[in-house]
């Protein structure tokens, strides 16, 4: 039973595959991939949480931007909001036209890729969701969230206890011109946690004990008197402790001009107090005047901000190897696809499947500026992609290291292409850059299950 639980249905509406999940654990990249659209199934919000969170956290548009409803009704309406909506039965016709519209932006909006940093993949992420959505970003008040406002999407990327790079992003977008914003209110935040929840109250401005008491204070005209109005009680009379005279008539005989603040525990008293918040997150006890005060803002996406949205910031990408549109130099996160897929395929039938892995090593390249570095990445792709068959594919996961797919490869012509990669790296770098022994390794591994690539 358990195996089907993951995936309740799959079903084809018109041209639109929704892919129906209860969790993502056995969720294969292939089928996500493949989907137009997921419905999440699952009733508990903590878990639909963390299942946004990780399809946005990854790094390829067609999963980080894949439309995503919802199904159960009785959701509050903070998680449904975070999504694009609920799935039901009368609603199946409008899911699938959102679904198909939102994908044709999909299409026209560039993947981010592994040269952003995290706030810049956020950022274009985020600008990107509301370009395929056509809304602008409207935080909406939440009880759940550590400043009181919930972002759509950008929200489900950021950690809670990460709010100021949240809110970092955010003033950076708006400076930048990518966002303008509209200030719908102000937030204080506790200077260590950055947590909205705060107790306000008044403590001793002597010893900090919050053991207050408010006491009125009376003036006999009189004789000019003025005490505490437990001076003046007795039983239900007010008799002055000073001239033993009765007051009677409050603006005529005497007025209350204030109230003091007994302190109970060291028994200071004043007219002043101090203001402190207490964070009910961490238990910080803020001074007013160190509270992190945050404007919280609707946010309109400028055309400036729509030009990000579709061409993200320019950098390299594997992909984008000019004046060679080599359809085997594959972005990391679509290369992995491919691998995970010929995982499969080797559990069906028996073949010589194998995976290479040639690192370039980092100390005689470290002192060289980015671009350069990724000219040397880029040429070296292309050097790579010269001595493969048409059916391989060939990715860089990081400046320093690529990795090739060779479907149903010889053992005699994995050892020629060992040879032929090994002489033409380091021809190529050698000749342009004089670097002597510039490879760490060439290796090859037969594709299985086993093989750790992140570690390669
Ligand atoms: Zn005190
Ligand atoms: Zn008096
Ligand atoms: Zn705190």
């Amino acid at each position: 039973m358990d195996q089907f639980n993951h995936i309740t249905s799959e079903a084809r509406f018109d041209d639109q595959q929704f892919l129906h999940v209860v969790s993502l654990e056995q969720l294969k990249e292939r089928e996500l991939f493949d989907a137009d659209a997921m419905v999440i199934e699952a009733t508990d919000e903590k878990v639909i949480r963390a299942m946004l969170r990780q399809i946005r956290g990854m790094r390829f548009k067609n999963f980080y931007l894949k439309p995503i409803f919802v199904s159960d009704e009785g959701l509050s309406p903070e998680l449904v909001q975070q999504t694009d909506g609920l799935l039901s039965f009368e609603r199946i016709q409008a899911c699938m036209q959102r679904s198909a519209a939102i994908g044709r932006r999909i299409r026209e909006v560039r993947t981010i890729n592994n040269r952003y940093s995290f706030k810049e993949a956020a950022l274009v992420k985020t600008l990107q969701y509301l370009y395929t959505r056509e809304v602008d970003l409207q935080p909406f008040r939440s009880r759940e969230a550590k400043i009181g406002y919930v972002f759509p999407y950008l929200s489900s990327l950021i950690e809670d206890r990460e709010v100021p790079i949240l809110l970092d992003i955010l003033k950076k977008a708006e400076e930048e011109g990518w966002l303008e914003g509209e200030l719908i209110d102000r937030v204080n935040l506790c200077k260590d946690c950055y947590g909205g929840y705060l107790n306000f109250r008044e403590s001793c401005p002597k010893c900090h004990s919050i053991d207050l008491v408010a006491v009125e204070l009376i003036h006999h005209f009189r004789c000019a008197h003025i005490g505490p109005a437990s001076d003046f009680e007795r039983g239900d009379k007010l008799i002055c402790p000073k001239c033993d005279k009765e007051l009677r008539h409050i603006g005529i005989d005497y007025d209350k001009p204030s109230e003091i603040y007994h302190c109970n525990s060291c028994g200071h008293e004043s007219q002043e107090t101090t203001m402190k918040a207490k964070c009910v997150d961490c238990g910080t006890v803020n001074e007013l005047q160190h509270l992190q005060t945050r404007a919280i803002k609707n946010y309109q996406v400028t055309a400036f901000g729509r030009d990000l949205a579709i061409g993200g910031f320019k950098k390299f990408d594997p992909q984008e190897v000019p004046l060679q549109q080599d359809q085997r130099i594959l972005a990391y996160e679509v290369w992995h696809i491919f691998y995970q897929h010929e995982l499969q395929r080797i559990q069906l039938r028996k073949l010589n499947s194998y995976l290479g892995a040639l690192r370039l090593k980092e100390a005689p390249l470290a002192h060289l500026d980015q671009t350069t570095r990724e000219k040397i990445m880029r040429e070296s792709l292309l050097t790579i992609s010269h001595y493969i068959r048409p059916v391989d594919s060939v990715t860089a996961r990081d400046l320093n290291t690529f990795l090739l797919l060779l479907p149903e490869i010889k053992a005699k012509d994995i050892k020629v292409l060992h040879e032929i990669l090994d002489y033409n790296i380091q021809k190529l770098l050698g000749d342009n850059l004089g670097i002597a022994g510039i490879i760490e390794y060439i290796e090859f591994f037969p594709v299985g299950a086993e093989l750790n690539i992140e570690q390669l």
